[in-house]
């Protein structure tokens, strides 16, 4: 009678067997995981780095327990608990959420009492061990209670925020939730904790459950698709939708039919400890009852009192063997599920064979699952950690790390609040900007009187320079009934030695690029009249007349400054001795642009530059130009907008990264106000801010590469392609790598974000400026209301993906009195030139005939 019926036992035997041949297939359980929100970098990285002073709570377990956890960081990383065991009653268990709520605040509040720390507010880790739908570290919906647990109300709630409801009502102490833990995920954490490789935490204890690390890219509820994110597989509802219906025996049954979840958890009620012992109970009534009458009586007498009872051997041998296939079949099974993640982060890693551990809290069948892991997943080495008080240290460990990153990105989201404007401060910009005018801002008269009228025409020779590139063009202008304006141009490089070297070698470097344009056009012999776009701020004493008041942007060439560039450019046309030219007028990009789209817009008025320079010019009324003589009619003035702020009245919106890119450039106090919003430094404060960020820890792993350090490493068109929506994180990494910033996917969402802060403050207080602008052309019309377009041109304009859609609202909002309609000018530089070149001829020729 010490043998088992050869019934039962062969019947858990096969079923053992069939099992392990499923499960080896059975690995579309993994297809639905839910998302545990984890910051995707390797967590162990950060995990050996935590210190502080915690709270942990852990609740789902056999026991609800609160822990203070200490990490300190001295020499050696150490951890230290204290911690209580308080009892959760079965009828707040079975009761009202509230209640349950409130006895756990009360249990919390007890024992920071007990601890003197109720005046503290430290963070507070709650593990808590049921099905939860996350969307956060710190929100999480439960879905199911299991176990024990059954509570109304609090199915589908956010439990952080019941808990949070609770702890405020008492009102005696304040928590501050950083994170709710899954036991699973506490025990990865736990042995992460000691070895870096820990990527799986399984739990067998009271419920059984498991997580591990899955690729962003193959969780769909998490956006992102690079890095790493910790998964609760919830693997006890496995079995649910009917797939383990060929094992499941009737005592599985009938232990499913009186619990408190029926048809639910069913794979948990196979393998874990809450139920083990009631199958092992069920198997012996049965075998007890089918045997003997007599048996049944013995065993059931035995199986209550077989501790106290070890005289009847026999017996006890038979009630072992049963616990011995039950909890066979439990360790196989969970050896085959556990195998079945196994495969899936062999496959994520494509290696051909597995080293990693795995966590795990419930030592009672390490050694069982050992053989079976080995048996299921042959190329691995897999090494089981025990975990020591997983949940509750686990839960210490994830709120240690969020609470690190909760500081790092406020400490992230403070830096960056510096480039955040408000309306008020944009207004004070425009109101500065306004006030400015005449006294510290250059309001420099273009001698462009007027805009297209249409009648321009004939062949025009335009030179383009101050911009990436120097461009010559060959533009013929036809008007009447068909206008047409038809262009040819090459593009010059302008090497860093001649831009920075004697204004001599600039000008007959510029001389010899026009010779090449005319060889190339073969018009060397037309003697052409050239319209001269020179973007820089010049004092002009007539259209053809200009003097330098100060190189900006990249140039700095010397004895330039002071002179009259159109004399430089004619001096060396003669030098070289080879061909003449006609130069008849000096233009500023800025008016050229507006000229450009006034041709096709005649309310065109104003013309901006937003590219490697930023810049803005207008049509002023006479009277109001103190350096020209006549009160009639109106005049283009080139506002050298970029120069403003260098009276200090933007130092209080300058941040560091402002002053840090200010000093190291060409022109250090000048066009204060260019450097905050153009072209050619936007990459460049970003470079700074990450420098910084990089310097505190918050980037790069906290290493600042040689690239990082390289002064004009970062360009803005990188700006431009790390901002745009259509790119997903994995490219911005790829921009990053390109950069040879070796970063991971959190560095990408930073860097995205501080681009993000950077442009959009270019944008605004470029807007601030072109509210400024309009506004004053409405006032000096003495209007309530001005219609107007403004002419636009420059590639950070034209390419940045919010730049130009930022700076509108910007201006809709500060000039409500005017509604701005932004035209993309064509060639601004070369075309608007050209116009205005004709224009001058025009002028020329009607003196002449006078
Ligand atoms: P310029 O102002 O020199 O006449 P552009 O209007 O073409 O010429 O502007 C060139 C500047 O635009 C470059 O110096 C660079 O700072 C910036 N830039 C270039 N590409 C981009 C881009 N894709 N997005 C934003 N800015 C860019
Ligand atoms: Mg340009």
């Amino acid at each position: 009678m010490s043998s088992l019926p050869c019934e039962v036992y062969t019947f858990l035997r096969k079923k053992c067997r069939a099992l392990l041949l499923l499960y080896l297939n059975a690995l579309t359980f993994l297809s639905l995981p839910l998302p545990f929100f984890w910051p995707p970098p390797i967590l162990s990285l950060s995990v050996s780095t935590e210190k502080g002073d915690f709270i942990a709570l852990d609740l789902g377990g056999s026991n609800f327990r609160i822990l203070r956890v200490r990490v300190s960081h001295e020499k050696k990383q150490t951890v230290q608990m204290e911690s209580q065991i308080y009892d959760t009653p079965e009828d707040i268990m079975h009761g009202s959420g509230t209640r349950l709520f409130d006895h756990v605040a009360e249990c919390l509040g007890d024992f920071m009492e007990k601890h003197s720390i109720k005046d503290k507010k430290l963070p507070v880790g709650f593990t808590f061990s049921f099905p939860c739908q996350q969307t956060k570290l710190d929100e999480s919906y439960l879905i199911t209670w299991t176990k024990r647990f059954k509570a109304s109300g609090v199915e589908g709630m956010d439990v952080v925020k019941l808990l949070n409801k609770a702890i405020k009502k008492r009102g005696d102490y304040d928590a501050d939730i950083m994170a709710v833990v899954n036991d699973t995920v506490g025990t990865m954490m736990t042995c992460g904790f000691d070895d870096q490789r820990c990527e799986v935490g399984i739990i067998i204890g009271t419920g059984t459950n498991a997580c591990y690390m899955e690729e962003l890219r193959h969780i769909d509820l998490v956006e992102g698709d690079e890095g790493r994110m910790c998964v609760n597989t919830e693997w006890g509802a496995f079995g649910d939708d009917g797939r383990l219906e060929d094992i499941r025996t009737e005592f599985d049954r009938e232990i499913d039919r009186g619990s408190i979840n029926p048809g639910k958890q069913l794979f948990e009620k196979m393998v874990s400890g809450m139920y083990m012992g009631e199958l092992v109970r069920l198997i012996l009534v049965k075998m007890a009852r089918e045997v003997t009458p007599y048996t049944a009586l013995h065993l059931n007498v035995l199986f209550i009192k077989y501790v106290l009872l070890d005289e009847f051997l026999p017996s006890l041998l038979l009630y072992l063997q049963v616990c011995a296939i039950v909890s066979f079949r439990s360790a196989n099974l969970i050896a085959a599920t556990l195998s079945a993640i196994l495969k899936r982060l062999k496959e994520n890693r494509g290696v051909a064979r597995l080293r990693t551990t795995v966590g795990i809290d419930g030592s009672l069948y390490a050694r069982r699952l050992h053989k079976t892991v080995r048996r299921l997943v042959p190329d691995s080495d897999v090494r089981f950690l025990l975990s020591e008080s997983g949940s509750g240290k686990g839960a210490a460990m994830v709120t240690a790390v969020a609470y690190r990153l909760a500081e790092q990105s406020r400490q992230i989201a403070q830096i960056l609040s510096e480039f955040r404007l408000t309306t008020e401060q944009l207004l004070e910009v425009t109101r500065e900007r306004s006030t400015q005018d005449s006294a510290t801002v250059k309001m420099l008269p273009t001698f462009v009187q007027s805009t297209p009228d249409g009648s321009e025409n004939g062949d025009f020779l335009a030179l383009d320079l101050g911009g990436t590139n120097f461009r010559v063009l060959m533009v013929k202008i036809r008007s009447g009934k068909r206008r047409t304006v038809e262009m040819h141009n090459k593009i010059y490089a302008i090497p860093l030695e001649v831009m920075q070297g004697t204004g001599e070698e600039l000008f007959d470097h510029i001389v010899q690029c026009i010779s090449d344009f005319l060889d190339y056009m073969g018009m060397k012999n037309a003697r052409l009249p050239l319209g001269f776009t020179f973007s820089f701020p010049c004092r002009q004493t007539k259209l053809d007349a200009g003097i330098l008041v100060t190189w900006t942007k990249g140039f700095k060439a010397t004895d330039c400054e002071g002179e009259d560039v159109v004399g430089l450019l004619r001096e060396a046309i003669k030098r070289r001795e080879e061909f003449e030219l006609d130069v008849v007028a000096i233009v500023n990009d800025t008016v050229g642009t507006m000229m450009t789209c006034a041709y096709e817009e005649p309310t065109c008025e104003v013309g901006l530059i937003a590219g490697t320079g930023s810049n803005a010019c207008y049509m002023e009324e006479m009277k109001n130009i103190e350096m020209i003589e006549g009160d009639e009619g109106q005049m283009c003035v080139n506002m050298e907008w970029g120069a403003f702020g260098d009276n200090g009245c933007l130092d209080d919106i300058r941040t560091e990264y402002d002053r840090s890119v200010d000093d190291f450039s060409l022109n250090p106090g000048k066009q204060r106000y260019e450097k905050m919003c153009s072209g050619m430094y936007l990459g460049e404060i970003v470079r700074n801010i990450l420098i910084d960020m990089t310097k505190k820890g918050f980037l790069f792993r906290g290493q600042i590469s040689e690239t990082l350090k390289t002064r004009g490493i970062f360009e803005t068109k990188f700006l431009s392609q790390i901002e745009s929506d259509r790119l997903a994180l994995l490219q911005v990494r790829s921009i990053l790598q390109h950069l040879g910033l070796d970063s991971s996917c959190d560095d990408s969402i930073i860097v995205k974000e501080v681009c993000g802060a950077v442009s959009r403050r270019a944008a605004q207080l470029c807007g601030a400026g072109m509210a400024a602008v309009v506004d004053k052309i409405r006032e000096n019309r003495g209007l309530d209301h001005l219609d107007i377009t403004v002419g636009v041109d420059g590639t950070l304009y034209k390419l940045h993906p919010h730049f130009s859609r930022i700076m509108h609202q910007t201006v809709n909002e500060l000039a409500p009195q005017c509604n701005v309609n932004f035209l993309l000018s064509e060639d601004g530089s070369g075309k608007g030139a050209a116009l205005i070149t004709a224009v001058g001829c025009r002028l020329r020729q009607e003196l002449n005939s006078k």
